[in-house]
């Protein structure tokens, strides 16, 4: 559903995406830049926000609310609107131009994060001032949940049940504005990172008697990661909507040794498990582990007790579940589209307000193709989109 003419906010949009853009917010850097200009933006229109520090005191997540003060009779409910402020980093040399500074071009907004997701931030940002100027006829209260991390393992989401609960925030809606061209996702896949450090020791490889070869221990504890991988490849559930309808495991990169005539005592390699909702990742891990625990490391020690094998957990975002009904997915269906939610492959902080007892639906303009690429970009008429969504949003939240 397009509208001809452009939203009355879009210029106001587009400013407050230029301002976010400005900002490399990359992933895990502090982000204080970025969060004390949204409260300014917001003060600036008389609406309050609180912080949420990471133990760090570098990254923080941000929660507006707007509507219906605590106490009141109308305060219980609302509707959650959720964004991540990380983006992923831009290498400039596949950019047309500066990755942090927005370009438009033939209706097009460029510039790193414009469509992953500032854009909806700037959107929603656009239409706070609308929705605090019927504050008062609110039937239940706006929120807006920004996170940071989201990209590198929805670090800031995790956080957010207790920040919710620690400003007596109880929205029961959670709507998540990744980019899904304006359609409602309501699953994805879980997806946990982990690298394992291998230590065996040193040797010559003339002499590999009473040695422990890391490479070798990375070999049969890869084999039995493929070995799982098949296994859960063979029993698919044929009634899951995604593609493929199985849990999946898989070894990206290995690093280890220093030359081909001596013994590896270092090797370490990255693989991840994305669990399919209803599968529990940390089951699939838990078998990994017992072989590596119960079976490698047993051989190692009993050659050189100095041996060592550690899995680190990098990151675990749990997967989202489709669930009905679905008022999320009604109002996205109300509001904007009948089209029957799907799914993705991709995680987001979504799971995450499930957890916290949020219907959630994934539903934001712009097109999935452009994230995380070169050149980065969202439309004017996928601003204009988001913009009427939210617009029509506002329209059922206040009361006549
Ligand atoms: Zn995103």
């Amino acid at each position: 559903m397009t509208s001809s003419l452009p939203h009355p906010l879009r210029e106001r949009a587009v400013e407050v995406l230029q301002n976010l853009v400005r900002f490399p917010s990359v992933s895990l850097s502090p982000n204080e830049g970025i969060v004390s200009y949204i409260e300014t933006y917001l003060a600036s229109h008389g609406i309050s926000s609180v912080r949420d520090a990471h133990e760090d005191g570098q990254r923080f997540n941000l929660l507006a609310r707007i509507g219906a003060p605590e106490g009141q009779e109308r305060s219980e409910g609302g509707i959650l609107l959720s964004g991540h402020m990380d983006v992923v980093p831009a290498d400039a040399s596949g950019w047309s131009g500066d990755p942090f500074v927005l370009r438009r071009q033939q209706g097009r907004l460029i510039g790193r994060g414009a469509v992953d997701m500032k854009g909806f931030l700037a959107m929603a940002l656009a239409m706070a001032p609308e929705f605090a100027t019927v504050a008062d006829r609110l039937t239940s209260p706006l929120y807006l949940a920004f996170s940071f991390d989201e990209e590198i393992g929805c670090f800031g989401a995790e956080r957010m049940p207790a920040f919710l609960a620690a400003h007596g925030a109880r929205p029961t809606l959670a709507i998540v504005g990744e980019p899904t061209e304006m359609q409602p996702i309501n699953a994805h896949k879980g997806g946990m990172e982990l690298v394992t450090h291998i230590r065996g020791t040193a040797g010559h490889a003339s002499r590999p008697a009473g040695t422990v070869n890391s490479l070798y221990i990375a070999a049969r504890m890869i084999g039995f990661i493929e070995e799982l991988a098949r296994e859960c490849a063979q029993a698919p559930d044929p009634s899951s909507p995604f593609d493929p309808p199985h849990s999946t495991l898989s070894v990206g990169t290995i690093t280890g040794g220093e030359a081909r005539n001596i013994i590896p005592e270092r090797c370490s390699f990255d693989w991840e498990i994305r669990a399919l909702p209803g599968t529990d990742p940390h089951t699939l891990r838990q078998r990994v582990e017992g072989f590596a625990q119960d079976v490698l490391l047993v051989e190692m020690q009993a050659v050189d007790p100095d041996c060592s094998l550690v899995t680190e957990m990098l990151s675990d975002v749990p997967p989202l579940e489709a669930r009905a009904p679905s008022p999320a997915a009604d109002l996205v269906a109300r509001l904007w589209t009948n089209a029957p939610p799907t799914v993705v492959s991709f995680g987001t902080d979504g799971a995450y307000f499930q957890q916290a007892g949020l219907d959630t639906v994934v539903f934001g303009p712009g097109g999935m193709a452009q994230m995380h690429q070169p050149d980065e970009f969202i439309t004017e008429a996928e601003i204009d989109q988001g913009l009427a969504f939210l617009s029509r949003l506002l329209n059922e939240m206040a009361a006549a």
